[in-house]
């Protein structure tokens, strides 16, 4: 699991896992996905954090060459241009990629998109992948599941809730649980890249609805695959954040 520091700092270069996919697939993840094509790297200070897990850990819920392309490929793109951005705007590389993304508007204007897209879509791959594991799905106890209990009336009411969320956006983006700035939890979508916190609201779990994330395997059944990742999901660790930001 990544630590606070290591979603904030990166992990070290040599962690990266091997990109294996090839190009062969490169024109088969989704049309609607201009940012496959692989951008010219630059020198930190963000790094592409490891899975964790391996490729095929989530089969047959997510298949491994999805997971390969979508961390080897897509992640790293995002981390990529978002150096890119940075090394035009040198006081932001000490800044971690949670401030600049919250902070959107106090950048420079050079580089606002640059960092609402990839600098959202580094934070919300980095967070994807740790709440996933192998095994996942059993329902949270503790606060967690009490506090899911009041907000929802039940944890199947919440998957209900999130599943409707996350069918329901147009094109690409993201599901979210999220706690409000009252602290309350409640379920939100997000557009493209964009991360709750540029709302001021806390991200929990997010699901990835980018057809990236799953048209290798379910192709347009987007519910199929919503479905499926209820399987995977790492309840403990959201029960974690839960802990650490209420
Ligand atoms: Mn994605």
């Amino acid at each position: 699991m990544l630590t606070r520091r290591q979603l904030i700092i990166g992990t070290p270069a040599t962690l990266l896992t091997t990109a294996i996919a090839g190009k062969a697939f490169a024109g088969t993840i989704g049309v609607n996905d201009a940012q496959a094509a692989q951008p010219a790297p630059a020198a930190g200070p963000f790094t592409l954090p490891p899975l964790g897990y391996a490729v095929d850990a989530l089969e047959p819920h997510i298949d491994a060459q999805t997971m390969t392309i979508h961390h080897d490929r897509h992640h790293q793109t995002y981390v990529t241009n978002l150096n890119n951005a940075v090394a035009t705007a040198p006081e932001l590389k000490t800044r971690s990629v949670e401030d600049l993304v919250q902070n959107l508007a106090s950048l420079p204007a050079s580089v606002q998109t640059a960092v609402r897209n990839s600098g959202g879509g580094h934070l919300n791959h980095t967070m994807f992948w740790t709440s996933l594991k192998k095994g996942g799905g059993v329902p949270p106890s503790a606060e967690l599941g009490r506090a899911i209990t009041a907000a929802f009336g039940s944890f199947d009411a919440l998957k209900t809730q999130l599943t409707n969320t996350a069918t329901g956006v147009f094109g690409s983006g993201w599901a979210w649980l999220s706690l409000d700035p009252a602290g309350k939890l409640i379920v939100e979508p997000s557009p493209n890249q964009d991360n709750p916190i540029t709302k001021g609201n806390t991200p929990l779990l997010g699901i990835d609805v980018w057809e990236h994330a799953y048209y290798l395997k379910y192709q347009n059944r987007r519910k199929d695959y919503v479905d499926a990742i209820f399987n995977v999901i790492d309840w403990d660790v959201v029960q974690q954040r839960f802990a650490a930001k209420k």
